[in-house]
């Protein structure tokens, strides 16, 4: 990713945070990381991140090892707060909500991964609630709700 980029987003996210665990840096997505500095600005509550770039395994079809999933939670705000703010992000193609992630102080937060993976943002894999781990449900129909204004 451009460093140019990385100066445009520093005032609240740099490659060589001591907290935000990237992974790789300069594997990240630059749609990803401005689609992020646009939801830290818009919340106005700091995010962390837990995991940026990462390998998975060959079966994998995580976004992650692409360098287009971001794993975040902030200690301020609500994990269910967070998924509204960043639902109404384009850019985040893959939303999933995570409520028993805990953050870097040990504590459950709860959190949203985020992914600018291709194709359809209503498809209805891109957007799931994981209540505890190893767990995941669908909730692609709450999307369709919130893009008619919240009326199912
Ligand atoms: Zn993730």
């Amino acid at each position: 990713m451009h460093s140019a980029l990385w100066k445009h987003v520093a005032p609240y996210f740099r490659p060589d945070s001591p907290v935000d665990r990237w992974g790789d840096p300069s594997k990240m997505d630059a749609e990803l990381i401005l689609g992020l500095y646009e939801l830290r600005a818009y919340v106005g509550k700091p995010l962390y991140v837990l995991c940026g770039w990462e390998l998975r395994g060959p079966e994998s079809a995580s976004q992650h090892p692409l360098g287009r999933a971001v794993d975040v939670y902030s200690p301020e705000l609500h994990w269910f707060d967070l998924f509204l703010a960043a639902s109404r992000f384009d850019v985040f193609n893959g939303l999933g909500v995570y409520t028993w992630w805990r953050g870097h102080d040990g504590v459950v937060h709860g959190g949203v991964h985020l992914d600018t993976r291709p194709g359809n943002r209503m498809a209805p894999d891109a957007l799931w609630c994981s209540p505890s781990r190893g767990t995941y449900e669908p909730i692609g129909h709450l999307r369709a709700a919130l893009a008619a204004g919240g009326r199912a």
